[in-house]
């Protein structure tokens, strides 16, 4: 290697180095460097350049994985961790999050997108796609909310939530009228204007409609419209649990959920749709056509007794794929429980341990959820973002480490993360957070989630 190589701003060796490429086998006693926010070079530190990097994480004794991505979540429902356990999604909707969005402030949801995504980061989560309901849902939330995850260091979006006015659709759902504050014209411009304000910054406002099920054709078309306008993507809930369908089914002719966004115009790579749990052949057809993003939440869908996703099926058409926790409130944020708990379910499914493996799953969570948020591929390879996460193995419950990538799915928890880079920088760095003062952003978090709590 020559040695006139500019020096990495950063260099991470001697762990175990899972690329998560198709093919590739895992490295022992390997290096990655990052210079610039991007990965130059990896392999066996018997390759690593001469040139010294400006710092180096010394990794022995873990894995060094791609970053997590949480592909959906809401990151302000950290406030109602543990309530409505064994409710259902509309009731528990209805009873706890839509009470609590509606009752916060906008220092509170600040502070809660904070705490939340301060334990996001901690479990290895890189990026997250944030949807977002909490307040007033004025431009200047989302663009507060965004503010909040970028100081904290956690990447990703915030997907706006647009509801628009009042649909039939959403009196069957049993919302709130105080849910449905805007005239559509007026939802539509807020998201615009909370787009513009962050067009340049780390993490970008994306359209949100609320659901396919409850939002008028104007909101999805608009919500469509203004990502292709703004080149980024947009994010919907679709097909969660039977019911939703059934609304649908009842609202527009007949038709099912990828159905209505294919008659729309919709349905292609802008559209990163949460769930789609419940659907049918011709669906999966579709949607191995048109290739939107698909985001499954495993946890959260066994959690609100919602159904179990396609997932094997889809994966062998070819669909895209990604994983989300949908939030803090219906089983927590921590993506290797999703990676676990997703493989176990589709083999409950199919009862076939064959059709998934847990490294498939996190392979999913990253790459697919790099994919969807537009990023890259969510490998370690030169050229790629430097998104990428250190995961001690040296502990009672991995040990003795047989298979790297098995080890970290099977075993690793986010507390087992020392080490978290996002677009090459070390925001978890050896065990300390970098970006802000972690026992005030707790306080704060606390604080809030009570004051708000209490007012309900
Ligand atoms: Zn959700």
């Amino acid at each position: 290697m020559a040695d006139d190589l500019p020096a990495p701003d950063l260099r991470i060796e001697g762990g175990t180095i899972l690329t998560l490429d198709a093919a590739s086998e895992p490295i022992e006693t390997g290096f990655v460097d990052i210079l610039g926010g991007r990965i130059t070079a990896a392999g066996p530190v018997s390759d690593r350049p001469a040139t010294s990097a400006r710092r180096v994480i010394d990794a022995s004794g873990s894995v060094v994985l791609p970053g997590l991505v949480d592909a959906h979540t809401h990151l302000f429902q950290v406030a109602a961790r543990g309530l409505g356990d064994g409710l259902g999604l509309a009731e528990w909707l209805r009873t706890h999050m839509i009470p609590l969005a509606l009752a916060l402030r906008r220092t509170e949801m600040v502070a809660l997108t904070e705490l939340a995504a301060l334990h996001a980061l901690r479990s290895g989560t890189v990026a997250a796609v944030n949807h977002h309901y909490g307040g007033f849902r004025e431009p200047e939330d989302a663009v507060a909310v965004a503010g909040a995850m970028e100081r904290v260091g956690l990447a990703g979006a915030v997907a706006r939530m647009m509801v628009g006015e009042r649909t039939a659709a959403a009196d069957a759902f049993g919302l709130p009228a105080a849910n449905f504050g805007y005239t559509n014209a007026q939802e539509i411009e807020f998201t615009a204007e909370a787009m513009r304000a962050k067009a340049d910054g780390p993490v970008a406002v994306w359209p949100g409609p609320a659901n396919v099920a409850y939002c008028s054709e104007e909101i999805l078309l608009a919500g469509a419209d203004l990502a292709r306008q703004y080149g980024v993507r947009w994010h919907t809930h679709a097909a969660e649990d039977a019911f939703a369908v059934e609304v649908t089914r009842r609202h527009q002719d007949g038709r099912r959920t990828l159905a209505v966004l294919e008659d729309l115009g919709v349905l292609d790579s802008d559209a990163t749709l949460a769930h789609a749990v419940w659907l049918d052949d011709a669906e999966i057809e579709l949607a191995a056509t048109r290739l939107p993003h698909l985001v499954h939440n495993p946890l959260s869908n066994a959690y609100l007794g919602s159904g179990t996703m396609r997932l094997t099926e889809l994966r062998s058409r070819g669909v895209r794929l990604a994983a989300g926790s949908d939030g803090c409130a219906v089983a927590g944020q921590d993506m290797f429980t999703v990676a676990r708990f997703g493989a176990l379910l589709q083999r409950v499914a199919a009862t076939d341990a064959s059709v998934i493996s847990v490294g498939d799953m996190i392979q999913l969570i990253a790459g697919g959820g790099a994919r969807a948020l537009g990023t890259g591929t969510g490998t370690i390879a030169p050229g790629e973002r430097a998104d990428l996460i250190v995961v001690n193995t040296s502990s009672l419950h991995h040990e003795p480490v047989n298979d790297p990538l098995a080890t970290a799915g099977w075993f690793a928890t986010g507390l087992d993360v020392s080490t978290v880079v996002v677009g090459g920088t070390p925001v978890l760095d050896e065990g300390s957070i970098t970006t802000v003062d972690e026992a005030e952003v707790r306080a704060r978090g606390l604080a809030a989630a009570r004051a708000v709590m209490a007012r309900l």
